[in-house]
């Protein structure tokens, strides 16, 4: 007897009532789900992995959000800023290891000094790889100009996830200071895809109050914004946080990994072609928690490149592997027998056929 499950894996659109199904269904059910996504991507994307080095450039940030270890208000953060030349030598690390990208990560920052920085920063990783080395950014909130500017500087992808694309849920998750405003956020990424950037977005699972419907929701929005990439991740506290002051015991992170990993799985299936991200996020839940992600659907994996004496500096969660994961030998630091079939895709950009899609569509 097929199963409801396997009944409505095999329908052509997902209804949100789908969704909620799927991402409460057993855990036996869900093998249905996570080899129905893998499929999706093998048949879409291939089965190659692409490498996106991260660089976290600086932990200094303007925002206050209720969840984050960089928050301003946290004053037990030692902050740092690599130097350009720091910048430019992880890069080449990435360059000469093969990485197709680079996705350079910071607190958020609208200081002309910064901004100008991370443009000279662009341009010269650029030039020294003459243009093979693929940029991705994740600096926040940004105005038009400043990522007008850094586009035409030569970066082409830009991550900023939308955190709860419900405003209530976001409005719980950030201060109400005028400077956590949900449109702005949303008026951000519709610049960036404006200004021609792959643009990607995403949410945490498992933050206070989020439902599954919230979860349902969220595979929507990012559905009707027609995004291009997706990173999404299990919320685990931090103590020195509003929204983790009682402990990282983490009770329910073994849920809210097992959500994620739904939520991959389920965003793979409604869209198929994007690139989606195994965050490292799942890596500090489980040691192979990016392995599982990639069986259950993901294709981009973000080996951390940040230079070691900042790694600690960096945490934004509670449990953040700061350890080197990066060897010669495995320069993916994948378990690849865990995703057998599967390949690292080195020297190319990866990018998602979808944005190609989407540009040829305009
Ligand atoms: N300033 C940048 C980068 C923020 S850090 C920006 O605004 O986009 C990158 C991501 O880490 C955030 O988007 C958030 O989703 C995630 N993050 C922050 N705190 C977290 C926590 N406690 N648990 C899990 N993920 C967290």
């Amino acid at each position: 007897m097929t199963s409801v499950i396997q009944t409505m894996l095999d329908k052509e659109y997902l209804e949100r009532s789908d969704i909620i199904e799927l991402l409460r269904c057993s855990e036996d059910e869900a093998l249905l789900l996570y080899r129905k996504a893998a499929g999706v991507r093998d048949r879409y994307l291939g089965n190659m992995v692409y490498l996106r080095g991260l660089i976290e450039y600086s932990n200094v940030c303007g925002k206050n959000c209720l969840y984050c270890g960089i928050r301003r208000d946290n004053r037990r953060v030692e902050h740092y800023t690599l130097t350009r030349e720091e910048v430019i030598e992880a890069a080449m690390t990435a360059y000469r290891l093969n990485f197709g990208s680079i996705a350079i990560q910071a607190g958020e920052n609208t200081s002309e000094s910064f901004i100008s920085n991370i443009e000279e920063i662009i341009v010269s990783i650029r030039k020294m790889t003459e243009g093979r080395l693929g940029i991705t950014l994740s600096l926040g909130e940004q105005k038009r100009e400043t990522y007008k500017r850094w586009f035409d500087a030569g970066a082409h992808r830009y991550l900023l996830r939308i955190e709860a694309s419900s405003p209530d849920l976001y409005r719980k998750a950030h201060p109400d200071d005028g400077m956590h405003n949900y449109y702005n956020r949303l008026e951000c990424l519709q610049i960036l895809k404006e200004t021609g950037y792959q643009t990607g977005t995403g949410v945490m699972i498992g933050l206070p109050c989020q439902s599954l419907t919230h979860l349902a929701d969220d595979i929507l929005f990012m559905r009707d914004f027609d995004i291009d990439m997706c990173g999404m991740g299990p919320f685990i506290e931090h103590s020195d946080t509003p929204l983790g002051r009682n402990g990282s015991e983490n009770l329910f992170l073994k849920e809210r990994f097992s959500l994620t990993l739904r939520m991959i799985a389920i965003a793979r299936i409604v869209m198929k072609d994007i690139n989606i991200v195994a965050s490292t996020a799942m890596q500090a839940v489980d040691k192979f928690g990016r392995e599982k992600a990639i069986a259950c659907g993901a294709n981009v994996i973000m080996p951390n490149l940040t230079p070691e004496i900042y790694r600690s500096g960096y945490r934004i969660y509670e449990g953040k592997p700061a350890f080197k994961e990066i060897e010669e030998v495995n320069v993916s630091g994948l378990n690849m027998d865990l995703i057998p079939g599967t390949t690292i895709g080195l020297g190319i950009w990866g990018d998602a056929p979808h944005f190609n899609k989407r540009m040829a569509k305009s």
